[in-house]
């Protein structure tokens, strides 16, 4: 027998694995379970881009993409997100193509993060972010916006960045937000952007539901800070293209040269007969993020009364397809255990909210991206298990 010791790099031995992931394991192999739980839009991808996929693949488009990303597909992304979100990025040099936003995440972390940097995380945020961070060294510096319905304020980061134990280098922002669905008001960004100005500190803005906002229009801090905002987006919510991978990274020439090296290393290439398809994405599939958008709308307008009534407490959200919700007070407040129950007796699979943020271990995340039909027989079946858990006097504590 081998006596091979070598032990693992302690940065990911230590690292925690992602709650997300890891409750979609626990649940995975119960039977006829309504899933509420992934960001996947129910809606199919659009028959143009399907065929630009098709066109690519009969066309022999199986080569090395250029590493930056297909200049059609990096001159099409820098005029969408010029037009869509008031930007003014001046050419294809200002755009990376990535392995969706996740790769786009990580590539930023890596280029602008130092062992030991701060980030500041308005938390509850999404969870991958945190591996991220670990694995470029970085030190995560969580600022709690419970006690703001979820909103940043210039006070809380001002608060945070003189009570942080490290130096902060930058903020990662993330609206319309995963996991509770606020935005901000144009006002709202200007206050914040005046602080990360003060600070010169990176702005890294994860803006990838920015065409799914409902009660205001989109402003993207890269229009209030060029200079200094790294923009990340992707088409995997805005056109329903999650299994596509792809993600954008926009900013600064210097700088976006400087993260190319980063992407070339990692991944080389996006595939090509992807890049062809996202494209026209881009340029010819323009009304559907709006039509989806809609629908979304209309799937939050109704659920969210449905969870009031049955004692949840829901921030109403203004973006993004995600319900907060915490339980209700007479059902105790570990949402862990309640989202288990729910999967277990009540057939339907919710995401439990200490996985965005400790302070948030009383919440439960319902994504209503799945179709009309899944989403109301979930919420059906939620709010039947509630009455049932009333009525047998259960709390989670
Ligand atoms: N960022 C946020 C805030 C998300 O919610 C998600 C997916 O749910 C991602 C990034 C990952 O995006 P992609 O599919 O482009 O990798």
């Amino acid at each position: 027998m081998s006596n091979f010791v070598q032990p693992l790099n302690p940065v990911v031995t230590q690292m925690a694995a992602d709650k997300l992931l890891d409750f979609q394991l626990q649940v995975r192999d119960i039977p006829n379970l309504v899933r509420l739980t992934f960001g996947e839009p129910g809606f199919a991808v659009d028959e143009r881009i399907k065929q630009a996929l098709y066109a690519a693949v009969e066309g022999d488009r199986s080569h090395y993409a250029e590493s930056q990303g297909e200049l059609a597909l990096r001159k099409a992304a820098v005029a969408y997100f010029n037009q869509h979100a008031n930007l003014a990025y001046e050419n294809e040099d200002n755009v990376i193509v990535t392995l969706g936003v996740t790769e786009a995440i990580n590539v930023v972390f890596q280029t602008l993060l130092s062992a030991g940097d701060g980030i500041l995380v308005p938390e509850p945020a999404y969870g991958p972010y945190f591996m991220s961070i670990d694995l470029a060294r970085g030190k995560r510096v969580g600022v709690d916006t419970t006690a703001d319905g979820f909103k940043l304020t210039p006070a809380a980061v001002e608060k945070a960045l003189t009570q942080a134990d490290v130096p902060v280098k930058a903020i990662l922002m993330n609206y319309p937000n995963n996991p509770t669905g606020v935005t901000y008001t144009r006002d709202e960004l200007q206050a914040l952007a005046e602080v990360f100005e003060k600070h010169n500190i990176w702005v890294i803005s994860d803006e990838i539901y920015s065409t799914l906002t409902y009660d205001y229009e989109h402003v993207s801090l890269a229009e209030l800070l060029p200079r200094q905002t790294v923009m990340i987006n992707g088409l995997s919510k805005s056109h329903a293209m999650t299994g596509y991978r792809i993600g954008f990274i926009l900013g600064d020439k210097a700088v976006i040269d400087e993260m190319q090296k980063v992407h070339g290393a990692w991944d080389f290439a996006i595939p090509t007969f992807i890049q062809d398809a996202a494209t026209v994405a881009l340029t010819e599939v323009t009304e559907a993020p709006g039509e989806m958008r809609d629908a979304y709308r209309a799937r939050r307008d109704r659920t969210v009364p449905q969870l009031l009534a049955a004692g949840f407490d829901v921030v109403n959200p203004a973006g993004a397809f995600y319900l907060f919700a915490k339980i209700p007070v007479d059902l105790g407040s570990d949402g862990d255990a309640f989202a288990m129950d729910l999967a277990t007796n009540g057939g339907v699979a919710v995401i439990p909210g200490s996985g965005f943020a400790e302070s948030a271990a009383a919440y439960i995340r319902i994504s209503y991206a799945a179709d009309d039909a899944d989403l109301d027989e979930g919420v059906a079946r939620l709010v039947k298990r509630v009455a049932e858990l009333r009525a047998e006097g259960v709390r989670f504590d």
